[in-house]
């Protein structure tokens, strides 16, 4: 993805790596074709690439989350395969020093989403030193009632620190760019929007894994916790996303990452940016 610019935000991807993971169980009995169209289908397998975005504003640099980490942790105990762990790496080739990052939001708390939220070892500390850490107050209520030993890797040691910052669903991060409640995936998962001189941009988390959700709205994969408001989550976001001419920006998303929801007669299509 080249980077996107709303008015005075700007839009970088960042990548921690892609999974790969059975079609047939992320999307049981939708039309692999449907897919395909748009890319990401290789044999049986749909990629889910681990891209966190660095958005930056007058003054501010903020990453909308952190990828998966130095392992695949759970997710390759359920078998999925892929390659992760690049995040450090990718922020030092584009010259961005994490010390700089002054807030750190979380889409949702699943393990592919904060695995950098924290350094490797037996002592996690923050790797954005000076960032606060940025969670819906819903979504924290849901996994601080739990004993998920990601969250316990990842999130706990920044409640102990100080570093965690409980907000709103509808919390503005900065001028310009605020959170957008989108439930349902998880109970407080959010999506981030950008808008800033007549342009915006959503950064959907895991609100859409794949541009084929954003033209049937209604595909949610089964291990969303709630799949019936999963959907009705997605079709508010496609339609405002139609309605304003919103960039949608995918975290799962294959490359270029970014499209527009057009729509031609009574059919909405995805359009890839620069395609
Ligand atoms: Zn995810």
């Amino acid at each position: 993805m080249q980077t996107l610019t709303f008015g005075s935000i700007t839009v970088d991807a960042v990548s921690d790596g892609e999974l790969f993971l059975p079609f047939a169980r992320m999307f049981p009995g939708a039309d692999a074709a449907a897919f395909a169209r748009h890319g990401g289908i290789k044999g049986e397998a749909i990629s889910a690439p681990l891209t966190t975005f660095l958005v930056r504003a007058a003054g501010r640099t903020i990453l909308v989350d952190t990828g998966i980490g130095a392992d695949l942790g759970s997710l390759g105990r359920f078998g999925f395969g892929g390659t992760c762990g690049l995040l450090p790496a990718a922020l030092t080739a584009a010259a961005i020093d994490p010390a700089t990052v002054d807030t750190v939001v979380s889409t949702h708390l699943h393990s592919d989403h904060i695995g950098w939220n924290v350094t490797v070892g037996d002592e996690p500390r923050p790797l954005f030193p000076n960032a606060r850490y940025v969670v819906s107050r819903t979504e924290w209520a849901f996994w601080s009632a739990t004993s998920d030993s990601t969250v316990a890797r990842c999130v706990r040691p920044l409640e102990r620190s100080g570093h965690l910052e409980l907000v709103p669903d509808d919390h503005v991060v900065a001028p310009g760019i605020s959170l957008l409640p989108t439930p349902g995936h998880t109970p407080g998962h959010v999506s981030v929007l950008v808008l800033d001189g007549g342009e915006g941009g959503v950064i959907t988390g895991d609100a859409a894994h794949h541009p084929a959700e954003m033209e049937n709205p209604d595909l949610s994969p089964p291990f969303d916790s709630d799949p019936v408001l999963s959907a009705a989550s997605r079709r508010a976001l496609v339609e405002r996303v139609e309605a304003e001419g919103l960039v949608v920006i995918g975290g799962h998303f294959p490359e270029p990452t970014a499209g527009r929801v057009v729509r031609v007669g009574k059919q909405r299509t995805w359009h890839w940016l620069g395609a």
